[in-house]
């Protein structure tokens, strides 16, 4: 459980104030609404680490946190949210661009998409950001007990199929908060990431 007692360390709100690195890190991003706070809180074990949003697009800011084996779990600020003006919407997309592309000791992306809306383009967005540095995308499909077993068999496989068109270090997997279905498969595909 490599993200259980998961300790807050800083907020940023642009790129400027990245800390200096230390530690290898794992970001966490997905579409406002996602599941993204929910499924950080699960896999942490915490009610309340991330904040789960009441308003979408208000405080966006890329939260550092310091994992038990001196990794940092970091929760990026969720995009797509329409209600958001376009001055901030671009200065958040700014810092995620940076983020995803220059960050050195960034070693995977975990990307949080709604299993009944996979792939928007602002999905494939971060993935065309993140993909030519050539490290690893670990795609959770949350909220998956909204879907039928059959359903989410389907999604499953076709947007595996779909993300093998992109590139070879892209996996998917079907994850929910609500019944922590997906948990131990998330946390051994980031331990192995991170060599542990
Ligand atoms: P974020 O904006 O991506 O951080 O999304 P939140 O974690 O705040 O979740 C958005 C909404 O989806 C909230 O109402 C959550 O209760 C709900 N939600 C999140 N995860 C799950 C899940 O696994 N199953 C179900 N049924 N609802 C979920």
């Amino acid at each position: 459980p490599i993200f259980r007692n998961a300790r807050f360390e800083i907020s940023i709100a642009k790129s400027g104030d990245l800390p200096p690195p230390q530690g290898a890190e794992i970001a966490f991003a997905g579409r406002s609404n996602a599941g993204k706070s929910s499924a950080i809180n699960t896999l942490a074990d915490h009610t309340r680490l991330a904040f789960v949003s009441k308003t979408p697009g208000r405080t966006q800011l890329i939260n550092f946190f310091r994992l038990d084996c001196g990794a940092v779990l970091v929760d990026l600020p969720g995009y797509g949210y329409a209600k958001v003006p376009e001055n901030i919407r671009r200065q958040w997309q700014g810092l995620l661009e940076h983020y995803l592309r220059k960050r050195e000791n960034l070693v995977g992306l975990v990307l949080i998409m709604d299993s009944r809306h996979p792939l928007t383009p602002l999905d494939r967005q971060m993935i065309d950001w993140f993909v030519p540095g050539g490290r690893p995308i670990h795609a959770l499909l949350t909220k998956c007990d909204k879907l039928s077993r059959n359903e989410a068999a389907a999604t499953l496989a076709s947007v595996r199929r779909e993300v093998a068109t992109i590139g070879p270090q892209i996996s998917v997997q079907l994850f929910s908060s609500l019944k922590k279905i997906g948990m131990e498969e998330v946390e051994h595909k980031v331990a192995g990431w991170l060599c542990l």
